[in-house]
């Protein structure tokens, strides 16, 4: 669909919003859904100061997280940039929209997130949700990514490929450590050849570890993807380790890395990425 069907879609959820009034989902005020205050109270990532490979927040410019600077590149994508820390506010967006359908908070998150991505230096695509297992799309009803994905390519006026990518079934990523993440999801993924020469826009809601949206960017990359960059509307903080927590700044909290014993598994990484 062209990018005008932003403003149907729009309406539609304007004229939902007045039969069914909701409650704003941070403070529970009638008649917004996320309301601008409470909008507000999430603390945006962004500035110079982000990894260049990963978009994890540092604490200097020009150079790259412990994780991303250990050897070779490792990512499948070519970089990746969140909107926020996945905690407090945005972590209640997230859950509302997964799990207590919240389909307006769609339109509500594409919106704020529209204004950001817009200033990415990133060069026009397609945008590709990051798509859910079959099972659990059937368990679930719905993809949350694609409730912020469709309205953000409209608004972006890019075009929307929901189809160039699939994922098969297996375990869910919910509660596993970072070994069995990288473990569970590298042969998940299969791109269209659609996406030969094309410039992706790979979307997910959060990053955890960064597995899946490298499975789903490599996948990609094999289809013969030009560049694949993943964006998130938010980002799991990574621990921050007993040893390094006295360097830990009050302005920007989680710019303290995890140590280098606790990164990705090489040997799992390296798999991936050279298929036999
Ligand atoms: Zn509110
Ligand atoms: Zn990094």
């Amino acid at each position: 669909m062209p990018a005008w069907a932003y403003h149907p879609y729009r309406l539609f959820w304007q004229v939902a919003d007045l039969l069914f009034p909701p409650r704003c989902v941070g403070c529970g005020r009638l008649g917004e859904r996320w309301c601008a205050a409470c909008q507000a109270q999430v603390p945006r990532l962004g500035g110079s100061s982000l990894c260049p490979a990963c978009g994890y927040p540092l604490p200097a410019a020009d150079e790259m997280c412990p994780t991303c600077s250990q050897g070779p590149p490792r990512w499948g994508f070519d970089e990746a940039r969140a909107w926020a820390f996945y905690e407090g506010m945005m972590a209640r967006v997230i859950r509302a929209l997964k799990y207590r359908r919240r389909f307006g908070l769609g339109e509500t998150l594409a919106r704020a997130l529209a204004v950001w991505a817009r200033d990415l230096p990133w060069p026009p695509g397609c945008l590709v949700p990051v798509p859910l297992a079959p099972a659990r799309r059937r368990a679930r009803g719905y993809n949350q990514v694609s409730l912020v994905a469709r309205p953000l390519a409209w608004l972006l006026k890019m075009p929307y490929c929901p189809q160039a990518l699939q994922r098969r079934d297996g375990p869910t990523q919910v509660g596993l450590d970072w070994r069995a993440r990288w473990h569970n999801v590298r042969r998940a993924f299969h791109a269209a050849p659609r996406v030969r020469g094309r410039i992706v826009w790979l979307v997910d809601d959060v990053m955890t570890t960064g597995a899946t949206l490298h499975a789903a960017a490599l996948a990609l990359k094999r289809a013969g993807a030009r560049a694949v960059y993943a964006l998130t509307w938010a980002r799991v903080p990574r621990r921050i380790s007993p040893a390094a927590r006295p360097t830990r700044s009050r302005s920007s909290p989680h710019v303290v890395l995890e140590p280098r014993t606790s990164s990705y598994p090489r040997r799992e990484v390296a798999h991936v990425r050279s298929p036999r």
